[in-house]
């Protein structure tokens, strides 16, 4: 039994003005073949749940090309492409197959396909047979559509965020497949999407509202005859008409279950819809309280939710850092944080380590994340911003790579962390402790993120504040011009009905 596995992966905001070509996909995480293996054995991923998956359930894995970036603007056509020609034509080149594992996001938009994973299922589907098994592993922060379940026999999203749980659900959607090529299982899907969005600020799983939908959805997962059940949270800062909530049944052969099921926790969800408005803390606030904070040796730790690099953010925004000097709060190791600036860091790195320089750090991507700031400082460290995470975060990540990185220890006692390339946010704190900076010794400590960096920094944090920064992943929704979401669409149109 040879199944393939393939993924090109990206959960796109359409609100960044950089649009996501082909390079950036080569320059982040572009592998083939037996790369693939290599990299993916004794992670956290879900590919390392198809490995998994392929020992436990006996079929014979065939990795062909997996590609992810950072989440950025719209994927351009020539991206997508390069991409899904290269991807048909490598299905084509070493099939027959019995089935395919597709690891994708579901929250992918190109220039020509607002649904873009739907017409990845579809192109795949198309090349290896319409009788050829496909199942599809996507992101909690998904857009599930109808195009999406027509061309796959079986979705799995994951039940958590922070997203801990890809090894699991891959494993779940290679038995699923395992399965079904078997002859002993025959999937059925159906799809309800809920006409509302749920605030980024409410999207953890273990708390609130978001915990007990997650708890009705194991709930139906252990319902004789249901294979798998799924929310997709939705992914607010991709402006398409799928944005939304939704939820997803897969039963043995029972429509009538899997649509009753579905139907049942669209409408429990949609009972929690006013619990799930923006809930964070106005930018002034945010600082008052982190500098008023109890002493207890522990860092106050900001989220910033307007630049949260693992929804699209620029990975630059000074507005946080602006309010603490407004504020002067200063002191020794007052502050930690990071901030994309190649400009500054080739500064640094021609001043050479120890040191002085006077730069303007951040905010050079837009106009939507601050000013730059004026700071001098002392280089305090040089890396090439590579560092490996054995732990278990968000999103399954290992190998991380920032790019030529600089330390500067400011004259307010402040450490900015520069980068080269922006990375993927604040997911581990390994990105400090490979500079020689230990976040547990700093009163506040800034995050770039609205959850993912959650598994790193909750650890170590006395008191975790979610800020209300402006961006383009801000957690006010009415800042962002939308042009083809659905309509009504709750809380946008308060008086949205749901039957
Ligand atoms: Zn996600």
């Amino acid at each position: 039994m040879r199944v393939a596995t393939l993924g090109f992966k990206h959960e796109t905001n359409t609100f960044q003005s950089v649009k996501t070509d082909y390079d950036a996909f080569v320059n982040f995480d572009f592998l083939r073949g037996s790369q693939i293996a290599e990299r993916h054995a004794n992670t956290n991923s879900t590919l390392n749940g198809f490995l998994k998956g392929a020992a436990k359930y006996e079929f014979e894995l065939v990795p062909l090309l997996l590609t992810i970036t950072g989440p950025t603007g719209t994927v351009t056509k020539d991206a997508f492409d390069r991409i899904t020609a290269e991807m048909t034509q490598m299905l084509k080149d070493n099939g027959p197959w019995d089935g395919v594992l597709l690891a994708q996001h579901g929250g992918a938009v190109s220039e020509e396909f607002p649904d873009m994973d739907g017409e990845i299922a579809r192109l795949v589907k198309q090349a290896v047979g319409q009788n050829t098994p496909v199942a599809m592993t996507f992101d909690l922060h998904s857009n599930i559509t109808q195009q999406q379940i027509a061309n796959t026999e079986a979705i799995v999203v994951y039940r958590t965020n922070p997203h801990i749980d890809q090894v699991e659900r891959g494993l779940e959607a290679s038995e699923i497949l395992a399965r079904t090529i078997r002859g002993e299982i025959n999937p059925v899907q159906h799809l309800v999407q809920v006409p509302m969005i749920v605030n980024i600020t409410r999207q953890p799983t273990a708390v609130g509202a978001m915990k007990s939908i997650m708890d009705d959805v194991a709930q139906v997962v252990g319902t004789p005859g249901v294979l798998s059940a799924s929310c997709g949270q939705g992914f607010p800062y991709a402006d398409v008409e799928q944005m939304g909530v939704s939820f997803l049944v897969v039963t043995d052969g029972d429509a009538d279950l899997a649509k009753e099921q579905s139907n049942w926790l669209a409408r429990r969800a949609w009972d929690h819809r006013s619990e799930m408005l923006n809930d964070s803390t106005p930018v002034d606030e945010a600082i008052r309280q982190a500098a008023n904070a109890d002493d207890s040796g522990k860092p106050t730790v900001i989220l910033d939710v307007g630049d949260n690099v693992g929804g699209g953010g620029t990975a630059d925004s000074t507005h946080l850092l602006a309010e603490l000097i407004r504020q002067e709060v200063k002191g020794e190791r007052s502050l930690l944080m990071t901030l994309f600036d190649p400009a500054a860091v080739r500064e640094s790195i021609a001043a050479g380590s120890g040191a002085t320089v006077n730069l303007k750090v951040g905010a050079k991507t837009d106009e939507l994340h601050g000013e730059p700031i004026a700071v001098t400082g002392k280089v305090r460290a040089i890396t090439d911003g590579r560092f490996e995470e054995t732990g278990q975060i968000h999103g399954g990540w290992r190998y991380f790579d920032y790019g030529p990185s600089v330390a500067l220890d400011t004259e307010d006692g402040y450490t900015i962390v520069l980068h080269t390339e922006r990375g993927v946010g604040n997911m581990s704190r390994q990105q400090h402790y490979s500079m020689g900076i230990f976040p547990e010794q700093y009163r506040i400590v800034i995050c770039k993120g609205t959850v993912s960096p959650r598994p790193a920094y909750e650890p170590i944090a006395g008191a975790m504040i979610v800020a209300d920064t402006p961006g383009v992943t801000s957690a006010d929704m009415s800042s962002f011009n939308y042009k083809h979401r659905r309509k009504p669409l709750y809380p946008f149109e308060l008086d949205t009905t749901f039957h």
